[in-house]
């Protein structure tokens, strides 16, 4: 029996959207009532050396898409909607630190406490009951999932696959600033994460030796290679060997791009 009360789904993104955020926009849309999208670039995710300033942006264009896929509502919160008591005051929220201190918060220490610290108002705003997040932000989808159990349990959380150009580049906003040359190189990201998917189907387990071998795939002098491991999807934690499912993951910086990707296994 369907529920009497309406399905509100919501997708969060920082606008400037393509495929990827669209294939959450048609999700919510097939399984809610409502569909609710916000377009926000949030500051306070951003280090102080990061492209806040550069990150594209488009509201004109992202509307045009948003109405064809019949969202039935837009939100452009400005800074002050979002943090009404100056950036300078507002309380962070801090996910533990098993999911923060790895992956991406070795090099982005305040990127998911500022993740955590939006979603939360955001979700208070919109009271939504389903939230949809790609998988391409894989550690981003485990702060999310734990900020849920912690602040909103009620919601659901939807994880949707990640969206690829035809020649298997994750779909990213950030891929604007990509020259020809850096977007060729960007194809080492999928590569490694195949050849690694290829070496655990033939049967390896061992965390160690896949991990080598991830590495060695992403050794390129043009690349600067970030992390490359594997951890328990679950909750992010280090093991030896491969028992039940677990994420590679992926971040190098190319130029002055940063990109991620991520399989599970
Ligand atoms: P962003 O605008 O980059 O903050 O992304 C907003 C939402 O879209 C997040 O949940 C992302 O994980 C998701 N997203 C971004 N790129 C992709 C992609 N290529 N495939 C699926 N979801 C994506």
């Amino acid at each position: 029996m369907s529920s009497v009360y309406p399905k509100i789904g919501f997708v969060p993104t920082m606008g400037f959207l393509h495929e990827g955020h669209l294939s959450l926009v048609r999700a919510a849309r097939r399984e809610c009532d409502r569909v609710v999208v916000s377009v926000f670039v949030n500051p306070v995710q951003f280090e102080a050396n990061e492209d806040l300033g550069l990150y594209p942006r488009d509201e004109a264009r992202d509307l045009e898409l948003l109405r064809a896929e019949g969202v039935d509502e837009v939100w452009f919160p400005t800074v002050e909607d979002v943090y009404p008591e100056g950036l300078d005051n507002f309380e962070r929220i801090h996910p533990p630190t098993y999911l923060t201190d790895v992956f991406c918060g070795i090099d982005r220490p305040n990127h998911f406490s500022g993740v955590a610290t939006v979603v939360k108002r955001l979700f208070e705003k919109v009271q939504p009951t389903d939230a949809y997040f790609g998988q391409k932000d894989y550690q981003q989808t485990r702060i999310v999932d734990w900020l849920i159990q912690a602040y909103s349990p009620l919601i659901r959380l939807h994880v949707c696959p990640t969206v690829r150009e035809p020649d298997g580049l994750a779909m990213s906003s950030r891929n604007t600033y990509l020259s020809s040359e850096e977007r060729t190189l960007a194809l080492q990201l999928r590569k490694a994460l195949i050849g690694l998917e290829e070496s655990f189907l033939s049967g390896q387990r061992s965390v160690e030796d896949l991990e080598q071998e991830f590495k060695v795939s992403l050794s390129s002098p043009d690349l600067e290679l970030l992390y490359a491991e594997i951890r328990s999807a679950k909750d992010l934690k280090w093991l030896n060997e491969i028992q039940n499912k677990v994420v590679a993951a992926v971040a190098v910086r190319i130029g002055k791009t940063r990109l991620i990707d991520n399989v599970l296994l």
